[in-house]
């Protein structure tokens, strides 16, 4: 017999306090089959990213398991005027479509800005919508948005500073400027990545390096002018190896 692949459990809202069910997918069914090298990921069965924000059913308040689970007054006050009192009761606790799910993470995101979450939180949801849009093969909202998440992350780094995640965070600023087109600004992040010694986290190491060669070829082929610090990188390796 087959396991359903998705389970129920009980979140507490953190707004009204009601009790409600939402939904998961069991840990034995979350390996993808495939990742972008933006690390979104590919599911045979139903894809966990869509059940990442929980929606309570009585008030609309949207969170994810790193929210704030406790909120001051004025978020209280912002979120009841902006969102709670307009609220129609509605169920997402079952299992969601795509479509659901990207209605889940716009509620998450317009709740997110409304009480003023942390930027790493709200950087997290822009860059899953941007996945949902690449899923519908909807280019022009993914690219939309995958620079709406690069200016959260910039954020991100220039407030919190980059944290026990550092290499990831910084391969990721590294790899949205590529996607986006900022050649030059992402060179200098995966430059960070490679260059700095007190990084030690060998699969960002050499994800940069792989999405360094991969600009140099995008750049080659634009017929762009490297910047300076590629062209130091090609000299250095030049003098390294034998031929
Ligand atoms: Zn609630």
């Amino acid at each position: 017999m087959e396991l359903e692949p998705l389970y129920k459990v009980k979140v507490t809202c953190h707004y009204c306090e009601t009790e409600f069910e939402t939904s998961r997918v069991r840990p034995s069914l979350k390996r993808p089959y495939r990742t972008d090298s933006d690390f979104c990921a590919y599911y045979k069965l139903e894809n966990p990213d869509f059940y990442v924000v929980r929606i309570c059913p009585e008030c609309g308040f949207a969170s994810t398991e790193n929210s704030t689970d406790k909120l001051t007054d004025k978020q209280r006050l912002a979120f009841k005027e902006q969102i709670g009192n307009r609220w129609e009761k509605r169920d997402y606790s079952g299992a969601r479509t795509l479509d659901q799910a990207l209605a889940t993470y716009k509620l998450g995101l317009f709740c997110a800005q409304v009480i003023q979450e942390k930027d790493r939180i709200v950087a997290g949801l822009l860059h899953h919508i941007a996945w949902l849009y690449r899923y519908r093969e909807d280019h022009e909202q993914e690219r939309r948005f995958l620079e709406f998440s690069l200016e959260a992350y910039v954020r991100v780094f220039e407030r919190e500073g980059a944290g026990s995640n550092e290499a990831r965070l910084l391969y990721l600023l590294g790899e949205l400027n590529r996607r986006a087109g900022h050649f030059h600004e992402a060179v200098k992040w995966f430059g960070r990545v490679i260059h700095d010694k007190r990084i030690t986290d060998a699969a960002m190491i050499r994800a940069s390096r792989e999405q360094w060669a991969l600009l140099r070829e995008q750049m080659i082929s634009g017929k762009m002018e490297l910047p300076e610090e590629m062209i130091e990188a090609d000299k250095e390796a030049a003098k390294r190896s034998p031929i």
